[in-house]
């Protein structure tokens, strides 16, 4: 039997939910209180922050997208690389200004 397709039922759940009043109120919210990307300032880089991101992949759960504590902010070159690997299940390992290894999981 062929897998189904599950990315589209949750693909269509996660557009829906990117598109709420609420979500959108939380992302202006999240970065008028985090206006710079994260990732960069862990290695002491300061870049404006436009993408909010999950920092737990809610997978079209509410209650996750919905949690301001779930949040973060990044930039679009953090977003798009380091999380989609990250979610992808790829460990991502970032050095810091020490050397020493910063590790997500
Ligand atoms: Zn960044």
């Amino acid at each position: 039997m062929p897998k189904p397709d599950r990315r589209s039922p949750e693909a269509a759940e996660y557009r829906r939910l990117y598109k709420t009043a609420r979500w959108l109120r939380l992302r202006e919210r999240q970065l008028a209180a985090q206006p710079l990307c994260g990732m960069c300032l862990l290695i002491e880089d300061v870049t404006a922050a436009d993408t909010v991101d999950h920092v737990k992949p809610h997978r079209g759960d509410a209650a996750l997208f919905y949690d301001p504590s779930n949040l973060q902010s990044l930039c679009k070159y953090h977003h798009d690389s380091v999380k989609q690997r990250l979610e992808r299940g790829s460990k991502i390992v970032m050095y810091g200004l020490d050397g020493y290894p910063i590790e997500f999981d």
